[in-house]
Parts: C-alpha cells; structure tokens; sequence
C-alpha cells in the first residue's frame, strides 16, 4: 500500500527560520562532501524541472522552492518507492524542515516531484496542511498532472 502523505510538526509556523537551519545543514553536509545515505544531490536537468513546476505552473517564488531530496526507489512494494517505516511512498513532504523526499523513477514527471511540490504550493496559498486530503487544486483540481504535462512537453 502506498501513501504518498507528509509530515508536519507544530514547528509550521517557523518555516523561514527553519529554512535558514536547513541551508547552514546543507552547507556543512556539502563542505564535509557526504550526504546521509540514500539522498542523492540535484538530477541533471533539476533547475528546469523545478522552474517548469514551481514557478512557471504553480506561480511561485524560486526563493521559496522547497529542498529535494531524492531517495532511491526498490526499497518496496513493487519497486517504485523508499520506505518510511512500515509505509512505502513515493513522496514525502516535509513542511517543517520545507524538504521534499521523493523517489527517483527514471524521470521528473514519472517521480513524484509535481505531486509533493504541489503539497508545498497548497500551504504557501493558505492550507496549513499543505492538502494533506488531497481535496484541492493540486489534485482534484488536476494542477500536479498540469505539471508533469509541462515537465514531458519539455522531456523532463
Ligand atoms: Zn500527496
């Protein structure tokens, strides 16, 4: 079974603050040249992909794109997902630490990169949840698919 919700703390209201924790994190992951095991760094062809969701389809700030974490997908249920826990998943969206894992399947609009940015886009227009329902126009209002239609129009 899958799911493909996300994790949030009471810590939503400090996301900026957050934010800057997360980068100093980065920052030093970066100067010690390790990363934790099973993230992988930026796809070839990322910044497009993320301009193409984030700002170009969801109309929001590069500034607040959330990080992407990729995690490597075989790890459960028919190959496609990493496992959290007992749950495997495609995506999981970390609104508190404004951090989305996602697993890799081969490209951007076969990941679940639209669906967990579009989680991130529902809380920037005012959901506290980020839809965690999936009752919005990321999904029900088709916005994620939107997305990775633009993503195959420009072979990401
Ligand atoms: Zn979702």
């Amino acid at each position: 079974m899958y799911s493909d919700s996300f994790a949030r703390s009471a810590w939503t209201r400090a996301i900026s603050a957050r934010m800057s924790a997360g980068f100093i994190l980065a920052a030093t992951i970066a100067l010690l040249g390790c990363a934790p095991e099973g993230i992988e760094s930026k796809r070839p062809g990322q910044v497009d992909a993320e301009r193409i969701v984030w700002v170009e389809t969801f109309h929001e700030r590069l500034s607040s794109l959330p990080s992407v974490e990729w995690r490597g997908i075989g790890e459960c249920g028919d190959g496609t997902g990493f496992a959290d826990g007992d749950t495997c998943r495609w995506d999981l969206m970390h609104l508190d630490t404004w951090t989305s894992e996602t697993a890799w399947n081969g490209s951007f609009s076969k990941s679940a990169f639209s669906h967990s940015l579009c989680h991130a886009h529902a809380y920037l227009q005012g959901d506290p949840t980020g839809d965690f329902n999936h009752a919005g126009e990321c999904f029900v209002g088709g916005l994620s698919n939107v997305a990775d239609e633009a993503l195959r129009a420009h072979g990401r």
